[in-house]
């Protein structure tokens, strides 16, 4: 917290001397006046002592639109230290100050709508976000802000409101997110026994974006547990052409169904499909043990290494060290066993998705990614050390 300090307090202090340097045009005293006692305020802030540089602040009763900035600069600063009493105090003061341009103002109360924010104090926030609708203050990213409050809040319905409204008002919306938002609707009417809610919601997502991979693979997972497998096939075919890094998520659904239709040739014909290209390792192993039943294991295990080399992997090389364990002679066998728990371990450590925007990792496949908020950045690692 202290370099990030270091790192923003030249910025704060530059923006207040060339903020103080244009008003000493007018009043040349005033940019002495303003330089020495902002700088006792920056010292009391540098040093980290019990002292309130807001009351030093404070004493500026010249706050113009030409020193607001500044102010609000460091309302942020002490948000970003956690500071969030000091930084509501100050963002307030600019929204009262009638004497600021309405700009400047609608800038602090965005400002003093994220501190209470970042304070928990969501109904505070929720009232001052609205505030700024309410004026026609910087409309699109209040909107923003209260959707990701109540997506925190996992308050799905306010949401689509909020998503809905933003568009009639702005003509802006986000492609996708509606979606996502009856998606988890539906996902908890699901945990509920409610089905038939469920898959009214889906519709609706899928009115919103009728290609989203979400809501076919909801709808798959509800068509296999009900026994349609023929129906749950179309829709896991339509979760690959949107989204193909899936795979790994619904391959062994899709090989059951196919198996479950007693339609040989059309399991045949996957099968096909899949050895035609490179795969993720998921899809290799399910694959696997199909051409296993199917042909049998001299047929599956060609098809194994042949993959494997088309796509090197850890997983492909753990599971074919695996399998020499049975092959190796006898005196060799220790030396294949400590082979085999040094990759399961090396395996077992890798996670599996990634944040594409903030670099979260785990082990669970998320559609909100749960460290930065966004939708659909999280994704499966492939290449050597993932899928
Ligand atoms: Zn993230």
């Amino acid at each position: 917290m202290i370099n990030l300090l270091w790192l923003l307090l030249p910025v704060a202090a530059a923006a207040g001397w060339f903020a103080a340097k244009r008003n000493s045009k007018k009043h040349p005293e005033a940019f002495w006046d303003y330089s020495s006692q902002f700088h006792a305020g920056l010292n009391v802030l540098l040093n980290d002592t019990q002292g309130k540089p807001e009351t030093l602040f404070s004493e500026f009763s010249n706050i113009d639109n030409d020193t607001a900035d500044t102010h609000l600069a460091l309302g942020n600063l002490y948000r970003r230290r956690g500071e969030m009493d000091r930084a509501i105090v100050m963002h307030q003061s600019l929204v009262d100050n009638n004497g600021l341009d309405k700009d400047i103002r609608a800038a602090a109360r965005y400002e003093l709508a994220r501190d209470y924010d970042s304070a928990g104090l969501l109904d505070r926030s929720e009232k001052e976000f609205k505030e700024l609708l309410a004026c026609g203050e910087r409309t699109n990213e209040a909107y923003e802000s209260l959707m990701q409050l109540h997506e925190r809040e996992r308050d799905w319905a306010t949401a689509i409101a909020l998503a809905e409204e933003r568009e009639s008002v702005t003509g802006e919306s986000r492609f996708g997110l509606v979606a996502h938002y009856y998606c988890e609707l539906a996902t908890e009417a699901l945990a509920s026994g409610y089905t038939d809610e469920a898959k009214t919601l889906l519709a609706k997502a899928q009115s919103d974006n009728a290609d989203g991979a979400r809501a076919y693979l909801m709808l798959a997972s509800l068509a296999f547990d009900n026994g349609d497998y023929a129906e749950a096939i179309e829709h896991y075919e339509r979760v690959e052409e949107q989204r193909p890094e899936l795979m790994p998520e619904i391959i062994t659904r899709w090989f059951e169904s196919l198996s479950r239709i007693n339609d040989e040739a059309a399991l045949r014909r996957f099968i096909d499909h899949v050895r035609a290209r490179k795969n993720a390792y998921s899809v290799i192993r399910s694959s696997r043990s199909v051409i296993e039943r199917l042909d049998g294991a001299q047929t599956a295990d060609a098809f194994f290494i042949d993959q494997i080399l088309k796509r090197p992997s850890l997983k492909g090389l753990r599971d074919w060290a695996h399998d020499q364990l049975d092959k190796s002679k006898p005196e060799e066998r220790d030396k294949v066993q400590v082979m085999c728990a040094m990759l399961d371990t090396v395996v077992e450590e890798k996670p599996g998705y990634q944040c594409s925007s903030c670099g979260f990792s785990g082990n669970e496949f998320h559609w909100r990614c749960p460290s930065c908020g966004n939708w659909d950045s999280v994704h499966t690692i492939i290449g050597a050390e993932g899928e």
